[in-house]
């Protein structure tokens, strides 16, 4: 094979072709967002920011996230919409709040250093239609390593779903690469609050470490505090319960509308006043502020 003979000017040609379309065809994932997810257009998918993660999905789609983080922080907050693929509004909730977290710094006495992912399970978001679990057909909000999870999880699908296949474990904990990239993130941001955005329930649910005083967010917005208890294998149970970091659920309304840009500000607004409220700075001791 001859590498040095010069390319014929056709394949120059289709080589300049090819660096000038580069830039388009690399766009990111606000071709597929701005069309999938309501209350998404491109501007706002694109002044997200999303950087790609080294993670794939089980078809291979990548796990975009975004990190906004001041100078010093002092809190480290992880927010993850769309667990759920067919949760569309959650993914939207979560970009709306990119923006608002990377607009002018807001007076609080913590500086909040932020992850992002917007959208955990890209296969479901994706699908047609959009479906709750990944490709796999596992759900993912309930494949996390809680203790027993051999026995509780296969248990609680059979018994308590009747075998619903919308909720299905998997074989073993962290068996997809979606739940097990979310449990190395936070091995790795080490987050003192998870934030997890789903629909379409309109509630507020929280999972924190099991001590005594502790005052999980009573509304954010229009939704209001309504604890529903704890599924063997989901992010809340082995968060909130098993590694002591406290997780806010947010059930929004509709799983296909967002609510109101107020609305959505409102919630971001309430979520940044309870943070200071409630989540001491990490210098400082125990992550959660006893109550009053
Ligand atoms: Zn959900």
């Amino acid at each position: 094979m001859n590498f040095k003979r010069p390319a014929s000017p056709c394949w120059r040609l289709l080589g300049v072709l090819l660096l000038v379309a580069a830039p388009a065809m690399a766009a990111g994932p606000c071709d597929e967002f701005s069309v999938r997810l309501p209350n998404v257009k491109r501007p706002l998918c694109e002044s997200a920011g999303l950087q790609a993660s080294t993670a794939r999905s089980v078809q291979g789609r990548t796990i975009w996230v975004r990190d906004i983080r001041p100078d010093n922080p002092t809190v480290r907050v992880l927010v993850i919409g769309a667990i759920h693929g067919d949760e569309l509004s959650s993914a939207s909730l979560a970009l709306q709040w990119i923006r608002l977290a990377s607009q002018s710094p807001v007076d609080m006495p913590q500086a909040v250093h932020w992850r992002f992912i917007p959208a955990l399970n890209p296969d479901g978001l994706f699908s047609h239609p959009p479906k709750r679990v990944n490709a796999n057909g596992v759900d993912l909000n309930r494949n996390f390593p809680t203790p027993n999870w051999d026995r509780d999880a296969k248990i609680y699908w059979e018994k308590r779903t009747k075998k619903d296949p919308r909720r299905y474990p998997g074989l073993k904990p962290l068996s997809e690469p979606e739940s097990k990239f979310l449990q190395e993130e936070m091995e790795r941001f080490k987050p003192q609050l998870i934030v997890s955005i789903h629909a379409p329930y309109g509630v507020l649910d929280f999972d924190g470490p099991a001590r005594e005083g502790y005052v999980p967010p009573s509304r954010l917005g229009r939704l209001y505090l309504d604890q529903v208890g704890i599924f063997p294998g989901s992010l809340g149970n082995y968060g909130g319960v098993h590694k002591g970091i406290p997780v806010v659920t947010i059930e929004l309304p509709n799983s296909t509308r967002t609510p109101l840009d107020a609305e959505m500000r409102q919630m971001w607004i309430d979520l940044l006043r309870w943070i200071s409220e409630r989540i001491k700075p990490e210098r400082t001791g125990p992550s959660l502020m006893p109550a009053r």
